[in-house]
């Protein structure tokens, strides 16, 4: 692990910056608009604004972690929708496992039965890809 590189401007937010709500892009209390991409900078102070500009400078930082963690490690994690994508499919192929298992006793079936075991299996693992790249 080398040293923190410097922080960029946005993360010291400064009373006299102000971050663009349609971009994120810090700029100048002063400017009317925003030098990235000239969405008017001018805006009520409201509560919905408050939510805007704190889910915007959420963004931000979250993209600046994301950019530093792929910089820092070569190994890039799983975006954020596909581990839930595969959470669901492991929690699915589990379940989906157990129904055709519990069925499978039932009608004495041992191919099914094995059957739901190699989906109870595929979902395990699954599920274990998934916490063990955290
Ligand atoms: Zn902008």
């Amino acid at each position: 692990m080398d040293k923190p590189k410097k922080e960029p401007v946005t993360l010291n937010q400064s009373p006299d910056s102000k971050l663009c709500l349609n971009c994120g892009f810090p700029n100048r209390n002063t400017d009317t608009q925003c030098m990235y991409c000239r969405t008017s900078m001018i805006e009520d102070s409201g509560l919905f604004n408050w939510f805007r500009q704190t889910y915007y400078i959420l963004r931000w930082r979250w993209q600046l972690k994301q950019k530093r963690n792929s910089l820092d490690s070569q190994e890039s994690k799983p975006p954020f929708y596909r581990s839930i994508g595969f959470f669901i499919l492991g929690v699915v192929l589990s379940a989906v496992g157990i129904f055709v298992f519990t069925s499978a006793i039932s009608q004495n079936s041992f191919s099914s039965g094995l059957i739901a075991l190699l989906l109870v299996g595929y979902g395990i693992v699954t599920l274990k890809t998934l916490f063990s790249n955290k």
